[in-house]
């Protein structure tokens, strides 16, 4: 029997952890021990990339207790890093993560979206 997560997503099943997986291609531009950062198959920006836990977390509000905290935080500082790679210093960029259905999440294993290279509008719709 598969683990099943909170969002009701077959860890098996998920896209997110395909790639991590190797079983989905994906355009990886970098990885940590804990972070993989790979090109948004549709992207909304010059630059815009994917920043994922290896492990399956659903979302930013799944990220819970000491590890949890330890994992946004590592998260987020890759982020940047990637940011910084890709030439994005110092014109600037944003990183966001969509939590829920409200928020348009439409793959429910966390992610922060770096988007970049031109002029972002403000706010968000
Ligand atoms: P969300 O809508 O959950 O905030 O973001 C999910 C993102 O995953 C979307 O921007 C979507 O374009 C991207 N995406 C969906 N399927 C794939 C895929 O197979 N490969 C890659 N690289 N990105 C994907
Ligand atoms: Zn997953």
């Amino acid at each position: 029997m598969p683990a099943r997560r909170d969002c009701g997503v077959n860890v098996a099943d998920c896209l997110f952890c395909k790639i991590v997986a190797g079983k989905v291609p994906a355009k990886i531009v970098k990885q940590s021990a804990d972070a993989l950062a790979f090109r948004d198959i549709d992207a909304k920006a010059p630059v815009h990339l994917l920043v994922i836990p290896k492990r399956h977390v659903p979302a930013v509000r799944d990220a819970k207790g000491g590890d949890g905290e330890r994992l946004l935080g590592a998260l987020l500082a890759f982020a940047a890093s990637v940011a910084s790679d890709e030439g994005l210093d110092p014109d600037g960029y944003r990183i966001v993560t969509n939590t829920g259905r409200n928020a348009g999440q439409s793959v429910d294993h966390l992610h922060l979206h770096v988007l970049g290279g031109r002029k972002l509008s403000w706010p968000p719709g």
